[in-house]
């Protein structure tokens, strides 16, 4: 008969490696392994062992046993694993340890093996529930004596709030905020800068709503795309288990149940459009001729009547760009939204008040940049009696690329800020992932550089709050560097460019 040996320790993954060795010192095998978590119900764990017939006794855990050889990347899977809620993972971690230092060596290079399977199917369920309490967080607003204090509840699947804590930390550093759990809480402190843990709390201790979620939901409303719903996608992405603390998701079975009607009657509209509309001759080039001149108001009187891509039909009129033609800083944004369609100039609506409020958070001038768009027509799609933003698709940014060329050879400027995806399509001629490049300076065309950042409407996408704050100060941070532009552009100048202002 096997003997047995009690392993207690508090629960922790630091313990359990403390009491671990010590079992490993003493050569407890496996199936002796009784694991007991003070921090959990005693279970016992060592299901396949009869009753122990005498107890083997351990090596003081305390003591500096030698540490055993292993890899770092059992270590590293291994903290994971100890972050799954399954107590089966206590005697598998072990098992696995005591074949590492046993004579398999090799152990996690095969995917084949039960143990090494079951390790990574644990660390990959725990992954997934860092991303998706990451994802799904939501944060409440309450008003307290000493400023604004962001509170969520959030009900993660394991034992996960550690390690997504400095994550939190370093997205929201400048707000005070806690996350509330069930089993253990986080809060952040601007002024100690500091994380503080503490134990779990109860659905009741959050505010249940502020006064922004009604706002959040009439917005995530109108954004919803019927025509773009996969059910079983969007389940898999956001399982119903974090619905309930989402204000979103009470939308969601109406908006599911609209959808197809939706679309029926966008497929019916868009096909009596399609029907109306010959394409021009300019359509058919696909590509905008702009004259070969430096002088912004002459080219902009040339784009008033460009008919290079479909996108003058449904649009009131050009928005060209605005600013002196001596400016060393260009911005580009996407294209015009509603307001600006309506008035004729570029960045007035929602996102550019949001970037007045930027540049001046940011020490700059906006009068002293010029401020275009990489799409000089509005893209929309109806939505009741409302204009919704389309986003313009790559032969429209190409076709209408000429122009923005156009703008920034009468203009050299030292920087081009890239407000977004398609803007920096269209001055760097390729696409890139704007979370990839943020913040970075990339070689642009004219020999300035291209600077990349978000569109400002994208900040206007988030419901107020945390979240919202954070990202504009980040926004803030990223125009700073127009500050590290010298005033002085490139000399050279086009033929038959016009005297430095306009
Ligand atoms: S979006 Fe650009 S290319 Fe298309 S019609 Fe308007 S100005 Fe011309």
């Amino acid at each position: 008969m096997p003997a047995s040996a009690p392993l207690h320790f508090d629960g922790s993954f630091a313990d359990w490696k403390r009491v671990a060795r010590a079992a490993l010192a003493s050569g407890v095998a496996p199936q002796q392994a009784h694991w007991r978590d003070a921090g959990a119900a005693q279970i016992e764990l060592a299901l396949d062992a009869p009753a122990p017939e005498r107890i083997v006794p351990l090596a003081d855990p305390d003591l500096a046993a030698p540490s055993p050889r292993v890899p770092r990347a059992f270590l590293d899977l291994a903290e994971d694993v100890a972050r799954h809620r399954d107590p089966a993972r206590w005697p598998l971690l072990y098992r696995a340890l005591w074949r590492l230092t046993h004579g398999e060596p090799h152990l996690l290079a095969n995917p084949a093996d039960v143990d090494t399977h079951a390790l990574h199917t644990l660390a990959k369920a725990v992954h997934r529930d860092i991303h998706k309490m990451r994802a799904f967080v939501r944060f409440r607003e309450r008003a307290t004596e000493a400023g604004p204090w962001f509170v969520a509840w959030f009900e993660p699947q394991h034992h996960i709030v550690e390690a997504n804590a400095p994550f939190f930390r370093d997205r929201f550093a400048s707000l005070r905020w806690s996350i509330l759990t069930p089993g253990r809480c986080v809060h952040w402190d601007p002024d100690s800068r500091s994380l503080r843990f503490t134990p779990g709390a109860s659905r009741a201790d959050a505010p249940a709503d502020d006064a922004a979620e009604d706002l959040w939901r009439t917005y995530y409303a109108s954004i919803f795309n019927p025509a773009r719903v996969k059910v079983d996608a969007m389940l898999a992405e956001m399982p119903r288990h974090y619905w309930k603390n989402l204000p979103e998701a009470a939308l969601i079975p109406r908006l599911l149940a609209e959808a197809a009607p939706r679309v029926q009657r966008m497929v019916a509209r868009s096909a009596e459009q399609s029907a109306a509309a010959a394409p021009t001759p300019g359509e058919l080039e696909g590509r905008a001729r702009p004259p070969a001149t430096g002088d912004l108001a002459i080219l902009a009187e040339a784009a008033a009547s460009c008919h290079a891509c479909p996108l003058w039909r449904a649009a009131t009129c050009t928005v060209f760009g605005e600013g002196p033609r001596e400016a060393c800083i260009v911005l580009v944004g996407e294209q015009p939204g509603d307001h600006e369609d309506r008035v004729g100039k570029p960045f007035v609506g929602p996102a550019g008040r949001l970037l007045d409020r930027a540049l001046a958070a940011a020490g700059i001038e906006r009068s002293a940049c010029y401020v275009t768009n990489a799409v000089k027509h509005f893209k929309w799609e109806p939505r009741g009696k409302r204009r919704l933003h389309a986003t313009p698709n790559a032969r429209e940014i190409a076709a209408c690329r000429p122009w923005l060329e156009a703008e920034l050879a009468a203009i050299r400027p030292g920087l081009i800020v890239c407000l977004g995806a398609t803007a920096a399509q269209s001055v760097l001629g390729h696409a890139l992932r704007v979370t990839e490049e943020r913040g970075k300076k990339l070689p642009g065309p004219f020999g300035a550089s291209a600077l990349i950042t978000v569109h400002p409407s994208a900040l206007l996408r988030l419901p107020a709050g945390i979240e919202a704050e954070a990202e504009f100060q980040r926004f803030v941070a990223d125009l700073r560097q127009i500050r590290e532009v010298p005033d002085a552009r490139p000399s050279e100048q086009l033929p038959g460019s016009p005297p430095a202002s306009t």
